[in-house]
């Protein structure tokens, strides 16, 4: 198989391209590649397929979210509406999901006779949320979660029909499912298509409904479901499952299950992408004399020695210390600024030696630091 291209190199345009951009970059390659333009070529025939597939993802912002994050693997074409629509470029056919929707919007194809509707479709992307702990973001986790979806009954096998009874062909609609009727407009005859109200677009009717069911088809179901969600992901992340959503219609493929990740804040770290920042008290004996400090990390304390006269505010970077990356093995690192604690209270003895200290330094110990700065300008 060949290896697919970046979407935005597909497209010709950068990873930041506006909406707007997007299209106008689709729109000219769409009217370029065309089949109608190009009967019979095969390479154009490759290049709209690429093109209408690329901007079917970056022109959701859920999707480019997903790609951009996940690249392919984020966003398998053939999971997004059923990539069967592409084929048979004769008449768009069994168009399935959102490709006819692009088609009428580019080429003023009104809805019109030869597609056929009723076919296969697929199911209903589901969207969980879910809360997990800053460190199992960091390092990853296996969790079960319960989600609850439709699944073909099983005792009707997904007819909505009672097992054994008779199942009719809609006579508004001879068992196609749609109804077509034919209109006088300005441009003369124009055929429409809408799906039929009286079988509700399934082409049959039902006499007896499945008591399961109540001639739905479907059940709503408790599944458990193990996710095994990566070292690495973040507040936004989202874990596509695919065919784990509501069930297709019509042998259609199932829709996918979308987890999205929320990462609960920590009393100790703060993360930016694969960097951890947290903040380190120090005495200020500690800060003018330097020390060996043991610094909490996500693997524990890490011992970390500060040098001489260390400022407040100063940052410290503890390598490797940080968020696995998603994509590869490398790890980010930890930074931790440095706070310099004044002890509020001192007792008669700790005062006296300050004072001496203040003495020795040659500090005359009323005059202020706004004093001291002012000398040092002079004035
Ligand atoms: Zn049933
Ligand atoms: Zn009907």
């Amino acid at each position: 198989m060949a290896v697919k291209r970046d979407y935005y190199e597909v497209l010709g345009v950068s990873k930041g391209a506006s909406e707007e951009e997007i299209k106008k970059a689709y729109r000219q390659l769409a009217k370029k590649y065309h089949p109608d333009m190009n009967p019979d070529n095969k390479e154009s025939e490759a290049k709209f397929k690429e093109a209408n597939e690329a901007y079917e993802v970056l022109s959701d912002k859920e999707k480019r979210g997903r790609y951009d994050q996940f690249g392919h693997a984020g966003t398998d074409p053939n999971g997004f509406g059923g990539a069967g629509g592409f084929s048979g470029f004769g008449g768009f056919e069994g168009d399935v999901g959102g490709f006819g929707d692009i088609f009428d919007m580019f080429f003023g194809g009104g809805g019109g006779a030869g597609r056929r509707r009723g076919g296969p479709q697929k199911g209903a992307d589901l969207k969980y949320e879910m809360e997990i702990e800053f460190e199992e973001a960091a390092f990853g986790i296996k969790k079960d979660v319960t989600i609850a979806r439709n699944e073909n009954c099983s005792e009707c096998k997904g007819t909505g029909a009672k097992p054994g009874s008779k199942v009719d062909t809609c006579r508004t609609c001879g068992g196609v499912g749609e109804v077509r009727y034919t209109q006088n407009t300005l441009l003369g005859k124009v055929v429409n298509v809408r799906p039929c109200d009286e079988c509700r677009g399934t082409g049959k009717i039902i006499k007896d409904k499945c008591s399961s069911c109540y001639g739905k088809g479907t059940v709503k179901k408790n599944r458990k479901i193990t996710l095994d969600i990566p070292a690495g992901v973040d507040n936004g992340s989202v874990i596509p499952l695919r065919g784990e959503g509501e069930p297709g219609e019509k042998g259609g493929p199932n829709g996918d299950l979308y987890i999205y990740i929320r990462v609960k804040s920590h009393k100790l770290f703060k993360r930016d992408g694969v960097n951890v920042y947290s903040e380190m008290p120090i005495s200020f004996v500690q800060a003018a004399l330097g020390d060996e400090i043991n610094i909490p990390t996500l693997d524990g304390d890490a011992k970390f020695t500060i040098p001489e006269g260390t400022q407040t505010g100063s940052t410290f970077k503890l390598k490797g210390k940080g968020i696995p990356s998603l994509r590869g093995s490398s790890r980010g690192d930890q930074y931790f600024t440095v706070k310099v604690i004044v002890p509020k209270k001192l007792n008669e003895k700790q005062k006296e030696l300050l004072k001496k200290f203040a003495e020795i330094s040659g500090d005359s110990f009323g005059k202020s630091i706004f004093d001291k700065v002012k000398d040092a300008f002079g004035k």
